[in-house]
């Protein structure tokens, strides 16, 4: 058994500065020096998970092998360290007071006073070393949600701090600090950065290396400042300027000797390093000039394009991936499927791109104008891959303009249809009822067997495979027969309960839709076999 080392990461006086992807990279950076490394999330509300969110708000639900509704920091671990999460690296207060108070209910704190301090702050640190033991890491990053000094996330930097004074020389604190230039100044300020480190300090926590985000590299006067200032010395101040693409995040931070810095301070050395792998991708990213264009159709439009590349990342992700691995730049773009609903002359545009995606999605909204979508991608012979509600919408699509079922509709949308395509499980109407919502979709992983001789196949290469749920409503078997021998193609099935997982079309470059989500399998590394094959037949097309 390996002794795991811990590495607490906590951001400084501002948030969505991509402390996400800097906890990712040192990770990223650990592996490739040959350790075992995991990492946890800490989200400092109180749901018990991110499940019951609103993607808009809280940006996309990324979704374990295990079934966990994660924050999309989860995903980024997974890409950046090519290692599979599980509920156990994600944790929010909600979880951690649920936990204390189902043990106080069974008795395990042997009938004494149960306490906000220390024992919730000793859940924290039973969950952390949990993690650690399971995954057998050398490196367990820690990213703590939020901002110092917020009353939320105080506990669990009181954990941290309870971890490092038992254990000094296995912990250590990394602040991720944003340094602004304000435009009219134009220069780089480092007040933030001091607050941040002075507000650790009143947490009895003091930072072992700062990152500074910024638009650019630090200088040395900056540098300077920030190391008499926070006590630190200024090699451990390590430059996180802005990049263009996120995967050059641990390259840059090499720059700068961060692994080595890190592993000085748990007295340990290697001289390996393998970054080979970011390194030949980052540099056939920034060669492939040659662009596939592909075009997003969703509804949540209204809040603007940020939200939505929140809400969607792992989406975005999978194309980027195949793009790459394909030698092209892609390009995407947000179409509103509403407009397609008011003015179907508008779908014409669709020729414009080399493939639609139509992603998943809950509620009425914007249902019509994806169906339209989808028959004229059907039609017109586009690429397209539909994903979990695009998988059921292209169902309803070929049920209604192919089959002649007329108003095919799903439960979800339309209760009263004479052909429920897409139709509610038992199990799930009863969980309906009772307006249990959370954690109740399907989740997580389930086998998925591909068919032979079908587009699916020739994308994976393998009769078997295991892909990531979260959907209430399935492929409804009574539409099976009738649905089939109008041509409709079922590609993946997941043979335990005999779903239809994949469907897909005859005579068309590439249709395929699943109610999975192969997105959340997607790796930088290692593309998604249905988008890649999704993007090859794009880029084929005129
Ligand atoms: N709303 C659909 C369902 O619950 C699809 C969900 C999704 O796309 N993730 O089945």
């Amino acid at each position: 058994m390996p002794k795991p080392r811990y590495i607490f990461l906590a951001g400084g006086v501002m948030s969505g500065v991509g402390k996400g992807v800097a906890t990712a990279s040192i990770g990223c950076i650990l592996k490739s020096k040959g350790f075992k490394v995991t990492a946890l999330k800490i989200d400092p509300y109180i749901n018990v998970d991110a499940g019951t969110m609103n993607p808009i708000e809280h940006g996309e639900i990324f979704v374990t092998d295990d079934g966990a509704e994660c924050d999309q920091d989860i995903g980024n671990y997974e890409r950046f360290l090519e290692e599979e999460m599980s509920s156990d690296n994600y944790l929010t207060t909600g979880r951690v007071y649920q936990a204390v108070i189902n043990k106080e209910r069974n008795l395990e704190y042997g009938g004494r006073c149960v306490e906000v301090v220390p024992d919730i702050p000793n859940e924290v640190i039973f969950r952390i070393k949990k993690v650690a033991k399971k995954t057998r890491a050398d490196f367990v990053l820690i990213e703590i949600g939020g901002t110092v000094g917020e009353y939320q996330n105080l506990l669990f930097l009181e954990a941290a701090r309870m971890m490092k004074l038992k254990n000094p020389r296995d912990v250590i604190f990394v602040l991720i600090s944003y340094l602004p230039i304000p435009e009219k100044i134009g220069e780089m300020k480092t007040k933030p950065t001091q607050t941040a480190a002075r507000l650790l300090n009143e947490a009895g926590i003091q930072p072992d290396i700062i990152l500074g985000r910024a638009s650019v590299p630090l200088d040395e006067p900056r540098k300077r400042k920030i190391s008499i200032f926070c006590n630190i010395t200024k090699e451990d101040i390590i430059s996180a300027p802005d990049v263009d693409f996120i995967y050059e995040i641990p390259l840059n931070f090499e720059k700068e000797n961060l692994g080595n810095r890190i592993l000085k301070k748990f007295g340990l050395r290697t001289k390996k390093q393998n970054l080979r792998d970011w390194k030949r991708l980052v540099g056939s990213i920034k060669k492939s000039k040659k662009p596939v264009k592909i075009g997003i159709v969703g509804k949540y439009f209204a809040t603007g394009k940020f939200t939505l590349v929140d809400s969607y990342i792992s989406v975005i992700e999978a194309v980027k991936h195949a793009s790459w691995a394909l030698k092209r730049k892609p390009e995407i773009y947000w179409l509103d499927a509403e407009k397609y609903e008011k003015s179907p002359q508008k779908l014409k545009e669709l020729k414009n791109y080399n493939g639609i995606i139509i992603p998943g999605g809950f509620g009425k909204r914007g249902i019509e104008g994806k169906i339209k979508t989808v028959s004229f991608c059907r039609r017109n012979k586009i690429p397209f891959l539909g994903l979990c509600l695009g998988m059921q919408l292209a169902v309803i699509e070929f049920a209604r303009n192919v089959a002649n079922l007329k108003k095919a509709n799903s439960s979800e949308f339309d209760p009263k249809s004479p052909y429920l395509v897409i139709d509610v499980m038992p199990e799930q109407k009863a969980l309906l009822k009772e307006k249990r919502y959370g954690g109740t979709m399907r989740l997580g992983a389930y086998k998925c067997e591909i068919k032979k001789g079908t587009k699916s196949w020739q994308a994976y290469k393998k009769n078997i495979v295991f892909e990531r749920h979260r959907h209430r409503y399935e492929f409804n078997n009574d539409f099976r027969e009738i649905l089939e021998k109008k041509g409709l193609v079922i590609s993946g099935i997941n043979p335990e309960r005999n779903l239809v997982e994949i469907i897909e079309l005859k005579n068309h470059p590439y249709f395929v839709a699943s109610q999975f989500h192969p997105e959340f399998k997607s790796r930088p590394l290692h593309p998604h076999p249905l988008f890649k094959e999704f993007i090859a037949s794009a880029i084929k097309k005129k």
